[in-house]
């Protein structure tokens, strides 16, 4: 057996950080395994779905670093499902069912009054062929119901009926199908609901390991029937934890809120979101992992959290930034050049200032720091300024390198007899403009003496 999953998101909006945690659940497990993933468009529905969306899942998925093995799309396959509709028809398994919105929510109203649960009572299975016949000359169209195998003999008299599964994350899970209505497969139009196109998919692309949201486990049981009813085995389903904003709100495709793309432009790196995406409601620290791989290794399915994980934006600031401090020249070399950096110095001054950096776009304040002109003015003292002026008569000849701060301070200590904050501070706010900032022993040869001097308050 080739271990397969699917990642099933609908091209309705930007990927957000908890459909990337199915994502990576799924990825993570496949990879983990030596199997296949694929990317499957949920997009039936017409109205909503985007091919523009489409494309930014690819995209967003490729900048995590996820690579699809194959790729597919659910309005490709209609005759698909249209076929497995005709066989469940054929069989009894699906009935037409006339009743509109209104009708059925005065029903539900009706049975809520009188304490009972708002389950369809199969009542279209009553409709003798002429009240259909007469239905369909009014013009009412149908849609289809899934008859789910909660009876014996009788639909009308349903049992409790246990669909039992060992999760892949939460351990045994039941699903009693007396609890929940016949789910319509099929509207009025003939178009095909997910429920019912995911139970095709899954059996058609072999899809061995079904990994998504808690929101889904009710689903699993209808799902679990419908693969029977279809004679497809079923595959092993897994429903992980969602994430919630810190106010404990869902997260939506819609709202774009938490998606990658903003996330990508804000310039955070892959892997701190891929990390925490991953890793909050598992237990131990959440850690920026450096790769996929290693990130892989923290994963047990088996230990998420059952209860919903916050997101924390502050978290992802500080993933980024242990990410950021320890990323190596190479891997910036191209950003750096984007940003002017000029490139002879560019490798020193990104040692010097990533220690400075939770972005690598940050960079830029360095850049104009110590190649250009700082962004604020130095705002010094009286007392300051000329205790500054005094040392930059003080100033190192050329040529400048990494012990050319201390012999200058040195000088200036001794002249001045300042020491500690009072003695570096002014300088570096004369240099930089910031009272914090990367070492200036590391900086002051990079600025090199002319700038320096050009700072001279
Ligand atoms: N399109 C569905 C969703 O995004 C897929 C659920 C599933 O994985 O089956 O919720």
């Amino acid at each position: 057996m080739i271990v397969t999953v699917r990642f099933a998101p609908s091209p309705t909006g930007y990927l957000h950080i908890g459909n990337l945690r199915t994502a990576l659940f799924n990825w993570l497990f496949a990879k983990a395994e030596g199997g296949q993933f694929v990317l499957r468009y949920d997009d039936t529905d017409r109205e909503r779905s985007r091919q523009e969306y489409a494309d930014a899942i690819r995209e967003d998925l490729a900048w995590i670093g996820i690579q699809p093995d194959a790729v597919l799309r659910q309005s490709d396959r209609i005759a698909l499902y249209d076929a497995a509709a005709e066989r469940l028809k054929a069989a009894g398994l699906l009935y037409p069912c006339y009743e509109t919105t209104d009708e059925l929510d005065r029903r539900r109203k009706r049975a809520a009054a009188r304490n009972l649960p708002p389950v369809y009572g199969r009542e279209a299975l009553r409709l003798t062929a002429e009240e259909k016949a007469a239905l369909e000359t009014e013009g009412r169209r149908p849609h289809w119901r899934f008859l789910l195998p909660n009876f014996d003999d009788d639909p009308f008299k349903t049992r409790r009926t246990e669909v039992a599964w060992t999760d892949l994350v939460r351990g045994e899970q039941v699903v009693d199908l007396a609890s929940l209505s016949d789910p319509v497969l099929v509207r009025e139009d003939g178009s095909v609901l997910y429920t019912f196109c995911s139970v095709v998919d899954d059996g058609d692309s072999g899809i061995t390991h079904v990994i998504r949201g808690d929101d889904h486990v009710t689903n699993t049981g209808v799902q679990m029937a419908i693969f029977q009813a279809l004679g497809i085995p079923a595959p092993a389903f897994g429903h992980h934890n969602l994430l919630t904003t810190l106010s404990g709100e869902g997260l939506s495709k819609r709202s774009g809120a938490l998606s990658l793309r903003s996330l990508r432009e804000d310039g955070y790196e892959a892997m701190a979101v891929a990390s925490l995406a991953t890793l909050v409601g598992l237990p131990g620290s959440v850690d920026a992992m450096a790769d996929l791989e290693s990130l892989g290794a923290r994963v047990d399915l088996t230990k998420i959290s059952p209860s919903a994980s916050k997101f924390d934006p502050a978290e992802l600031d500080r993933l980024n930034a242990e990410l950021v401090h320890a990323k190596p020249y190479g891997a910036v070399a191209e950003a750096l050049a984007a940003l002017d950096v000029p490139e002879p110095k560019a490798e020193a001054f990104w040692l010097a200032v990533r220690g400075n950096c939770e972005r690598v776009g940050e960079a830029a304040l360095w850049r104009d720091v110590v190649f250009g002109a700082p962004a604020s003015a130095a705002e010094l003292s009286e007392e300051d300024r000329a205790f500054v002026n005094a040392a930059f008569d003080l100033l190192p000849d050329d040529p400048w390198d990494g012990t050319t701060w201390k012999r200058w301070t040195d000088a200036a200590k001794a002249a001045s007899g300042r020491k500690g904050r009072a003695l570096f501070m002014p300088l570096r706010l004369a240099l930089t403009g910031l009272d914090h900032g990367p070492e200036m022993g590391a900086l002051l040869p990079l600025m090199g003496r002319e700038r320096v001097i050009s700072r001279r308050p």
